[in-house]
């Protein structure tokens, strides 16, 4: 059974799903807010549950040539001294690999297999009307044009229109961090894993990159900071890490790539939020997290694989309600999970008593690959 489907947001969950239910048969087509595509994002780190649905999705060949495979995961304090360490073989079950790469290239990899696909860029949704008697879902764009669809997805990120429109009462949650992510060129002697160094009410990671640039974040303990102009940031980010290694001190004081620093405070929506009639939210707009299990991209394309296959799974249009509730009832109790073993480490990492946390990582291992073992266990 073949549905005509419009998908709102081309951001890497979008531009996947338009390419996955595409291939599926379906008639589909996308409305992009931004008019041009410009520089986005950072870096992207893909832990094995992401790279294995890209395979799924026929792009790992295509994205590997841009990206560093990691092999292992060393947390040190901010002075150097090792924590803990753990290497990921063995973690996931066809060894699918931790990939890292720039979010602009894999997002580039991923709009270039839509040339078959409508974009309309520069155009929003202004107004969704549903109907029982046709099951059907018109939707009003900024253009003028009035589109009618079987099915209508919100792939627009954490800030959702669609989804505040649809379920007005759902709240972000703040994690009570403040954010710094840039790219820069690679510090001599860095190998290819990445390294998470961890301050008292602060951290800094850094993803080796395949260009031999690198990806860096950075987050501080911080209840008020709403924003900060750039100067001001750059000046806070100096500041905050200038105690750390020499690595760290000379990535944060050296040139950023495409001079780009990127911040903000970290919002998560802890509950996901799925359907509402036959439109669906996936990808960040069903549920953000805190990137610390490096989920935000996987959970959004274990969406997209689970979508194509109960549509899949159609005989006729009557049937959708019943496939979005199969869909949710599949997805929410995994997405919650991730959720909790994201969100909940993340702020213990910056509030808990310094030697109590240390002495915990050094006893249990990275917070990374102890999630992953356990979610590496079951299939979305
Ligand atoms: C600090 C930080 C670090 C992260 N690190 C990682 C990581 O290492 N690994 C990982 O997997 N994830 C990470 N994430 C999360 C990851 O970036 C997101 O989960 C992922 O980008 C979500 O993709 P998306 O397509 O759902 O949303 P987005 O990437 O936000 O894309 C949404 C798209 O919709 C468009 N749009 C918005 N509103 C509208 C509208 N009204 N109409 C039409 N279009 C619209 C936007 O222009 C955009 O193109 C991190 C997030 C943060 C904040």
């Amino acid at each position: 059974m073949n549905l005509s489907i419009v998908i709102s947001g081309c951001g890497l969950v979008g531009a996947a799903a338009a390419r996955a239910l595409s291939q599926a048969g379906h008639k589909v087509r996308v409305i992009e807010r931004v008019s041009q595509w410009l520089p986005r994002g950072a870096g992207v780190a893909l832990p094995a549950n992401a790279t294995s649905q890209l395979a799924k999705l026929g792009l790992l060949k295509q994205i590997e040539p841009f990206a560093q495979q990691g092999s292992a995961i060393s947390y040190l304090t901010a002075s150097g001294d090792r924590l803990c360490h753990r290497a990921f073989d063995g973690l996931y079950p066809d060894d699918a690999p931790y990939l890292a790469l720039r979010y602009q290239d894999l997002h580039e990899q991923l709009v270039a297999g839509l040339e078959d696909i409508p974009v309309a860029m520069g155009t929003e949704i202004s107004e969704v009307r549903q109907s029982d008697s046709d099951n059907s879902v018109a939707a009003k764009l900024s253009s003028g044009e009035q589109l009618h669809c079987d099915l209508l997805l919100s792939a627009e990120g954490l800030h959702s229109p669609l989804r505040q429109t649809l379920f007005p009462g759902t709240a972000l949650d703040d994690l009570g961090l403040f954010c710094w992510r840039f790219l820069a060129k690679k510090p001599d002697g860095f190998g290819h894993d990445p390294q998470l160094y961890l301050g008292r009410n602060d951290a800094f990671l850094i993803y080796p990159l395949s260009s031999g640039d690198v990806y860096c974040y950075g987050h501080r303990a911080d209840q008020d900071t709403l924003h900060l102009d750039e100067a001001e940031a750059l000046a806070q980010l100096q500041q905050c890490f200038s105690g750390y290694v020499p690595a760290v001190v000379q990535l944060t004081q050296g040139k950023m790539l495409e001079n780009r620093l990127i911040t903000g405070r970290m919002r998560v929506l802890n509950n996901p939020v799925w359907s509402s009639g036959r439109v669906l939210c996936i990808g960040d707009a069903a549920h953000g997290c805190g990137p610390i299990l490096q989920q935000g991209v996987a959970q959004g394309l274990e969406d997209v694989t689970v979508l194509t296959e109960v549509l899949g799974g159609l005989t006729n249009k009557e049937q959708l309600p019943q496939a979005l509730e199969q869909f949710r009832l599949r997805r929410d109790p995994r997405v919650r999970w991730v959720c909790e073993h994201s969100n909940t480490p993340l702020r213990l990492l910056s509030s808990e008593d310094e030697q109590l946390r240390n002495t915990r990582l050094k006893a249990t291992g990275p917070i990374h690959t102890q999630g992953w073992e356990a979610l590496f266990k079951s299939q979305p």
